[in-house]
């Protein structure tokens, strides 16, 4: 049997999916359909000739999963040739019943769709992704890789809100964490370039995109985590506030007459860097810092605050920390933005080194000075991949 596994992100208008090799991690094949239920949709695939773009009405996502079919049959890798080992599917909500990958069967299809109301956005993308791909590929296994499953090892300090008590037993209230899947490969390639397993290692992971999350790894295990029930909470994000002061809906509500989905809307589409300077893009943001635009100047101070001051929470949470990594778009990418985050702390054991830290390449690498007591990494995410090898992971445990 091959270790190629097709990786399916279905989000509501949109569905991403890549051809990985889970042995080597290498991505064969990929691609992106973009504007489900329009007249224009785009299909991107990149094969092993390069990449197409084509644009057609996709009316929905088995017409999508067709169409990427017709796209590998085609312009290939031609999946006749190839002996595919599962689908894995990212799915965003395992709400507390799933701390692992599960084969998806009828009884995994109602339980997501259990868990819709905590993820009315993403859960029913996931399962209508699920049921195409069942459709389509009704005799390959099928596995569901929950984006909170990582943070099922949170302690219940770290995952309880000071609310009352029945709100977690009645509503589900509480912390799940998000981006788990991410903070899962990124802690492991962490252990991996100090040269340890991930059982003696600690670890902060910021993954910092459109969404932004840090957590708190301990020994390869998720401790703390900054989004929380909703991905809303936690640290400044493109378009999501992150933390605030829960107080404010009320106010809104009382005082301006908003009503509750509007104050919602705007928190996490209008807000963020968006809200604060007008722009989500961190490039874009940073050429406007360079312009000397006060409002992203201002935006760009506020979001470094906000990791800074979780590093500083998650240090203490773990008492001892090795490593430091950053993932994802802005992570990887903005030197500027990690000297803002680490620049001054020596005293914690950080260090960074002016010239690693500008270094701009592909790869997993250390940015800190050689004596840095705390190793400062830039590790670039691959979410596909640990969704393919946990797929597989299941597809052999099942053999
Ligand atoms: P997603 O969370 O959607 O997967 P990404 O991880 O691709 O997003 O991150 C997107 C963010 O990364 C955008 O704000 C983008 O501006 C930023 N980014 C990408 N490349 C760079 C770069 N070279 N320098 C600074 N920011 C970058």
């Amino acid at each position: 049997m091959s270790d190629c596994v097709l990786v399916i992100n279905a989000g509501s208008s949109s569905l991403k999916y890549s051809l990985v090799d889970a042995s080597t991690g290498t991505s064969v094949a990929g691609g992106l359909v973009e504007r489900i239920g329009e007249s224009n949709g785009l299909l991107r695939h990149r094969g092993p000739d390069g990449e197409s773009e084509r644009e057609q009405r996709i009316e929905s996502h088995d017409d999508a999963l067709r169409a990427v079919l017709r796209a590998f049959a085609s312009e290939g890798p031609s999946l006749d040739d190839i002996e595919l080992a599962a689908i894995g599917h990212r799915v965003v909500h395992g709400g507390d019943r799933f701390a692992d990958p599960v084969l998806i069967d009828d009884e995994l299809i109602k339980a997501v769709t259990e868990l819709i109301p905590l993820a009315p956005l993403h859960n029913p993308a996931n399962l209508e992704g699920m049921e195409v791909a069942q459709r389509i590929f009704p005799d390959l296994p099928q596995v569901a890789v929950f984006d909170t499953a990582f943070h099922q090892t949170l302690p219940e300090h770290a995952y309880t809100y000071a609310v009352p008590a029945a709100w977690k037993e009645d509503h589900r209230v509480r912390r799940y964490g998000f981006h788990g899947t991410s903070h899962a490969f990124v802690s492991g390639e962490a252990a991996r370039l100090l040269d340890r397993e991930p059982a003696e290692v600690n670890v902060i992971v910021l993954h910092l995109g459109n969404g932004c999350s840090a957590t708190a790894v301990r020994g390869g295990q998720s401790v703390d985590t900054s989004m929380g029930m909703t991905p809303l909470e936690g640290l400044v994000m493109g378009t999501r506030s992150g933390d605030l002061d829960p107080a404010l809906h009320a106010h809104l509500h009382r005082e301006v007459g908003w009503s509750l989905e509007e104050i919602d809307r705007v928190l996490n589409r209008e807000s963020g860097l968006k809200g604060m300077a007008g722009e989500n893009d961190f490039r874009e943001l940073m050429k406007l810092v360079d312009a000397g635009d006060a409002a992203a100047t201002l935006a760009f101070e506020v979001y470094c605050y906000r990791i800074r001051k979780y590093v500083g929470a998650f240090y203490a949470a773990l008492g001892r920390v090795d490593a430091i990594a950053f993932t994802a778009g802005v992570g990887q990418h903005s030197p500027r933005m990690r000297e803002q985050v680490l620049g001054g702390l020596e005293a914690l054991g950080i260090r960074l080194d002016t010239d690693r830290n500008q270094d701009d390449s592909q790869e997993a690498r250390v940015v800190s000075a050689e004596d840095s007591p705390v190793a400062v990494m830039v590790i670039p995410t691959n979410e596909e991949w640990e969704i393919a090898r946990q797929s597989l992971g299941v597809v052999r445990a099942q053999k």
